[in-house]
């Protein structure tokens, strides 16, 4: 027997209509690349949002057709967010970190058939024009006195002319939730970028997840400030939890310096805000050489990589920012785990409250994982045994588009299929994950497991240490030991042996770097993490030699 309920589909345009009809005035504010500040509401996000669906139609766009943008986070590319998957088309966010070739791969393997662009990325649209061949166009997300006139790519188009040449009378069409709304593709670390196709219900599913109290816990009373990209995951899915909630939104641009976050945080009185750990360090060395607080701030949340735990600590105990600690991948739209409190945390003392939130969290809802051995035997969930985490639920990748990526799933004795996340982790009693590496970055001494991620959490809460990578140094009796690469913070001072005996009674004595190695800086990806099989070429040989 069926309920007997309302058939609704869960479509992406949903949450913009909501927005304006039950929260219209909602600010959304944005510094632009041509260097003000742009404000305005809900009610004209959606306005333009439909003036872009009505512009696209114009343009030949139909169903299923992907759309690239290469974009800062801002309200233009918020209305191409609604205006082209809202339409039935395929919103393809492109990282603009990504190398070139890689760029032009992505747009010509997604056969993405318009690109709109901020004008920073005006070189690199020159780069990839030629290079693409299903792009029929490319969009300038500008105004005509700002366009540039020798631009040298022969089919460019002004964003406002299009999008103000359209009227805003659109109705929203209704089609099948499992109709796919966007296409974000991975770093590529190793080999090519996979694409990942969400749909409207997965992206519905994931939005009504991550708003959730102990997840990232979001409300009318909100301010948002997303600095994780819209290119990298959909900013974690914040420009849809937003509209959901009636969240104001408050969206960066280009800067994303300590001194330009800070400006806005505070100009806008932003209660939360999302990022990865190397932005946030930023903003607290401008936050620590100026002497200053915030005063609107609550909460954070901080994912992608790692968050180490002098980051936390200074949040917490030095700003009075409740730091929430996420964990997720593209393959999961992103949301996995989130770090939130239970009651039975609440009468610790500070330093064990830091050790729970120094985990990645608990499963939100809609995520299961579990935790298997070497024999594909799942593990207890002990806090202590680590193996390889897989995941699954109604927002996990099933398969790679185009099939360009191989089968990602496990099929375990069940017949479900799992996802193996590449990430190695244990589960505690409390259901709290904790990743202890990638599983390509673990380091193999003799046959035992060393945590990298804890030996650079460790060393980058030595006062004179900026940041730290640890990677696996090939070592003539144990196969590998670790080696730890740091940066010091400016002007300070610290041997390589003060480092290393800064290690001790802080873990077992044969998990202590064997050598430490300073170097300027840590290669950054794409995605803000440390590009480790870059170091590796490096610095394998390092022991062998010395
Ligand atoms: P990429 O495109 O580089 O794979 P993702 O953002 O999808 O980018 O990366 C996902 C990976 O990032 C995870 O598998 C995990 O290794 C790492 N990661 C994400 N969040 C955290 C976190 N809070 N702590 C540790 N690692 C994290």
């Amino acid at each position: 027997m069926n309920g007997l309920m309302l058939q609704k589909q869960l479509l992406i345009s949903s949450l913009i209509e909501h927005a304006d009809r039950h929260h219209g005035d909602t600010e959304i504010v944005s510094r632009r690349v041509e260097g003000d500040i742009h404000r305005y509401t809900f009610r004209d996000c959606h306005r333009r949002a439909r003036q872009v669906a009505n512009a696209l139609v114009s343009l030949g766009v139909r169903a299923s057709d992907r759309i690239g943008t290469l974009a800062w986070n801002g309200y233009r590319h918020m209305e191409l967010y609604y205006g082209i998957s809202g339409m039935g088309a395929v919103m393809h966010t492109i990282n603009p970190r990504l190398h070139v070739d890689q760029i032009a791969y992505i747009a010509d393997h997604a056969e993405d058939q318009y690109l709109f662009f901020d004008l920073t990325f005006l070189p690199l649209v020159k780069a990839i024009a030629g290079r693409c061949r299903t792009i029929r166009a490319f969009i300038a997300m500008t105004d005509r006195a700002h366009l540039p006139q020798d631009s040298g790519i022969a089919n460019l188009l002004c964003y406002e002319d299009l999008v103000e040449g359209h009227s805003p009378d659109y109705t929203w069409p209704d089609f099948d939730e499992d109709t796919a709304c966007t296409l974000c593709y991975t770093s590529g670390t190793t080999g090519n970028p996979k694409g990942v196709l969400y749909s409207h219900r997965s992206s519905l599913l994931h939005t009504f997840a991550a708003a959730m109290p102990d997840a990232l816990n979001c409300s009318a009373r909100d301010v948002i400030l997303p600095v994780v990209p819209m290119f990298h995951v959909n900013a974690w899915g914040l420009p849809y939890v937003a509209c959901m909630v009636g969240a104001k939104l408050v969206f960066p641009g280009p800067g994303l310096d300590g001194q330009s976050l800070y400006e806005l945080l505070e100009a806008e009185q932003v209660t939360f805000a999302a990022g990865v750990p190397t932005v946030w360090q930023g903003l607290l060395t401008h936050l620590e050489q100026g002497g200053l607080t915030f005063s609107s701030m609550r909460r954070t949340v901080i994912g992608g990589a790692a968050c180490p735990p002098a980051v936390l600590r200074k949040f917490q105990d030095g700003y009075g920012v409740e730091v929430l600690h996420a964990w997720g991948m593209t393959e999961l739209s992103p949301l996995g785990t989130v770090g939130a409190m239970k009651a039975r945390h609440h009468g610790m003392s500070p330093e064990e409250r830091h050790a729970v939130q120094a985990r990645q969290g608990r499963a939100v809802f809609g995520v299961d994982m579990k935790i298997l051995g070497g024999d594909g035997q799942e593990l207890p969930w002990d806090g202590v045994t680590s193996g390889d985490l897989l995941v699954r639920g109604p927002w996990v990748v099933r398969n790679y588009f185009r099939n360009d990526g191989g089968n990602p799933l496990r099929i375990d004795a069940d017949a479900h299929g799992w996802f193996p996340t590449g990430d190695i982790a244990t589960i505690d009693a409390d259901g709290f994950m904790q990743i202890t590496d990638r599983s390509k970055d673990v380091i193999k001494s003799g046959g035992e497991w060393i945590s990298s991620i804890e030996i650079e959490h460790i060393a980058s809460s030595h006062p004179a240490i900026a940041c730290a990578a640890c990677i696996a140094a090939k070592h003539p009796k144990w196969d590998e030991r670790p080696l730890l690469l740091a940066v010091k913070k400016p002007d300070a001072q610290v041997t390589g042996e003060e480092l290393l005996a800064f290690f001790e009674g802080k873990i077992a004595k044969w998990w202590t770097p064997d050598a430490v190695v300073f170097v300027d800086a840590v290669p950054l990806g794409a995605t803000g993490k440390v590009l480790k099989n870059q170091l590796r070429e490096q610095f394998q040989d390092y022991l062998l030699a010395s």
